[in-house]
């Protein structure tokens, strides 16, 4: 089966570079916006390090900068009670009274605060389940109380979805509830909850949670109360590449419409894959990309988990099309941090943030971890000064001296630039060992 004319399947194999139908460079250079159309048409048919080239360029235009960012926030998950039954996750707790199930209390936040300032922080990242049993003053309570205790700690919190039900449980429009947050300390929306926005995919992942509509809705709120927010993307479950062009289709038209007519928009866009380890998805079938058959949607029966190739190939051409998103981040939470490094190549200006603490994605079984000195190597290692950003991507501490966080341990200066870099005599040592191997085989 095939999507407009074009097989569905990527070229795995294919090394010969491929010619678009269209002036790629008008895109890359900013003089057309891809069409829904082309990103198919890449998507099918371009191999993933043409891909990445294309991207790698663009991102050069849009973020000329010699240096890389990150962020170190800690994400609070203040309640694992949720009224949703998303079929990949693996950290809700429907029955309130299940053994596991909690919610933090202001006291339990602060200290989570306070071990962040400990490391340098700057920000939260607090969201939850989606707990009918608590009551709005819970909410102003909590942040008028980090505001007053924390008050450089930007509060970056809650998410569309939540917001959808917070106006169920409060019985208030969306507007007053974000007037009265924002009130009360709230900065910005993070885009969680965005995975994908075609109601055929989220009325089978995500029942019991906001539809797509509802949740760009939520987002142009903030944006008319001047908020900026995020924008994310889960792929590798139930969609097809239909969907997820609808989804970057969606989130570009409301993009030009707040950059146009409000005073705040998304700042980033970030996509991850699902994973499935504890999820009550895992139990679907598999694709199975040796069959021969290309993946289609089919109710939701069949789940296509995404792998790098799938990951990478979906962020060079999330950064051609999202011309209007200065900043993409490089999921290494759930892709690990080589391919994380890799991601700087594919259209990725950002690493994301050095997290204290994760419950969710850890929850479906990833247990990444990076520390600032790791992200400040990767980035350093890819050619870029590695810098540490706030939520609004601006600049506070640039590492280019010997006190930065991956050089201050180094009891020696280091003999090597770069601890990848091969020497001549390095390489005829691997070449030995490469013939002396191969001569083994032979032998066998
Ligand atoms: S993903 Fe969020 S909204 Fe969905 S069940 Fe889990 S905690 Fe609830």
């Amino acid at each position: 089966m095939t999507a407009m004319g074009f097989d569905l399947i990527p070229p795995l194999t294919a090394n010969a570079r491929y010619q678009p139908s269209f002036r790629i460079a008008d895109v890359i250079d900013g003089r057309a916006r891809l069409t829904e159309a082309q990103l198919l048409e890449l998507y099918c048919n371009a191999p993933l390090s043409q891909l990445g080239g294309y991207a790698a360029a663009m991102t050069e235009r849009l973020c000329p900068e010699d240096y890389r960012t990150y962020v170190i926030d800690r994400n609070i998950n203040y309640t694992n009670i949720c009224t949703a039954r998303c079929t990949f996750c693996a950290f809700k707790r429907n029955d309130p009274n299940a053994p596991d199930a909690y919610t933090l209390d202001n006291d339990a936040i602060y200290e989570k605060i306070r071990e962040l300032i400990a490391i340098g922080g700057t920000q939260i990242l607090m969201q939850g389940g989606m707990n009918p049993a608590l009551p709005i003053g819970y909410y102003e309570n909590l942040l008028a109380g980090i505001r007053e205790q924390f008050p450089h700690i930007h509060i970056h919190a809650f998410s569309p979805p939540e917001f959808v039900e917070f106006s169920r449980f409060f019985n208030m429009p969306v507007r007053e509830i974000l007037q009265r947050f924002q009130a009360c300390g709230l900065a910005t929306v993070p885009g969680g909850g965005g995975e994908i926005f075609s109601d055929r995919v989220r009325s089978r992942i995500g029942p019991g949670k906001c539809t797509g509509e509802e949740w760009l809705d939520v987002m142009s709120e903030a944006h008319k109360l001047g908020m900026f927010t995020s924008a994310t993307m889960l792929i590798g479950h139930i969609e097809d590449i239909a969907d997820r062009i609808d989804h970057l289709r969606r989130l570009r038209q409301r993009q030009d419409w707040a950059l146009a007519n409000a005073p705040a928009h998304y700042t980033a866009f970030i996509h991850w894959t699902y994973q499935p380890e504890n999820t009550p998805l895992d139990k679907k079938r598999k694709w199975n990309p040796d069959d021969g058959k290309a993946f289609e949607f089919d109710n939701g029966r069949t789940v296509r988990l995404a792998d790098a190739h799938e990951y990478l190939r979906m962020l060079a051409l999330s950064r051609l099309y999202l011309d209007n998103f200065r900043n993409l981040q490089s999921s290494w939470v759930t892709m690990g941090p080589k391919i994380g490094q890799l991601a700087l190549f594919f259209g990725a200006n950002d690493m994301g943030s050095v997290m204290m603490e994760e419950n969710v994605v850890s929850s479906a079984g990833t247990t990444y971890c990076l520390s600032e000195e790791m992200i400040c190597r990767i980035i350093r290692d890819s050619g870029w000064i590695p810098a540490q950003r706030n939520q609004y991507y601006e600049v506070l501490k640039r590492h280019d001296g010997p006190d930065s966080p991956d050089r201050r341990h180094r009891s020696a200066p280091p003999t090597r630039r770069r601890q990848h870099i091969i020497t001549p005599d390095d390489a005829a040592a691997y070449k030995s060992a490469a013939l002396s191997i191969s001569a083994k085989r032979r032998s066998v």
